[in-house]
This record gives C-alpha cells, structure tokens and sequence, in this order.
C-alpha cells in the first residue's frame, strides 16, 4: 500500500478514537468516593463506595474495593483500641475521606489517600 495512505489511515485511526479516550480520562477522574452507612459489608463492594459499619460517631469498620481495579476488598479498622487504625470525619457522609494513607501489604500493594471522594495516589 502507498506509504502516505498508510499514514493516513493510521492518523484516521487516532483521531477516531480521540472521543473514547477522551471520555475515558474525564471519566475515571469524575468518580466520587461516597460514604455510606451499611449494617453488613456487601460480598461484592462497589466502586466508588466506602462502606462503614456501626454507628454515627462510633464506626468500627470500613471496607471498600481497591481503587487500582485489582477487585480485592480492602478491610480497615475503625475502632481506636486496635491498630493499625483510620479515621473517619464524624459526620462520615457524601465524599470519603480517611486518614492516613491506604497501604496494601499484598496483592496489588496500592498506597493511596482517599480525600473528598477522590483516590490520591502516593
Ligand atoms: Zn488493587
């Protein structure tokens, strides 16, 4: 085939799927980490969720997926006798934010900060 055709058609190529990825980028930047309160943690988390069990201002435990796309479910304890330890804000609604830092030991070992429903990667 002609070069320069070969080249066109490649150019052609990237600019059709321009949309796609564009759409990919914004996307994946517009997830929002939500609090939300649940009696048990789901079998099957959900991204964009951070699930907290136990009551307002007395949270024992957190779970969410890990937001690398691996499909762990990472476990955190919430409960300030035991340690490792996060924290959550006391009201723990809308946006998700713990401190300090996610840090996976296994697995994908992920080290991320989640911060007013977004994942900060470190
Ligand atoms: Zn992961």
């Amino acid at each position: 085939m002609n070069p320069i055709l070969t080249l066109l058609l490649a150019a052609w190529a990237w600019f059709v799927s321009a949309p796609s990825r564009l759409f990919h980028r914004l996307f994946r930047r517009q997830v929002i980490w939500l609090f939300e309160h649940v009696e048990d943690f789901p079998d099957e988390p959900a991204p964009g969720r951070v699930y907290l069990a136990g009551d307002a201002g007395e949270f024992w435990g957190a779970a969410m997926t890990c937001p690398c796309g691996c499909g762990e479910t990472i476990g955190l304890n919430l409960l300030p006798q035991v340690r490792p330890r996060w924290s959550v804000p006391s009201a723990a609604s809308g946006p998700a934010t713990l401190m300090p830092s996610v840090w996976r030991r296994s697995g994908c070992k992920s080290h991320f900060i989640v911060r007013k429903g977004q994942i900060v990667w470190c």
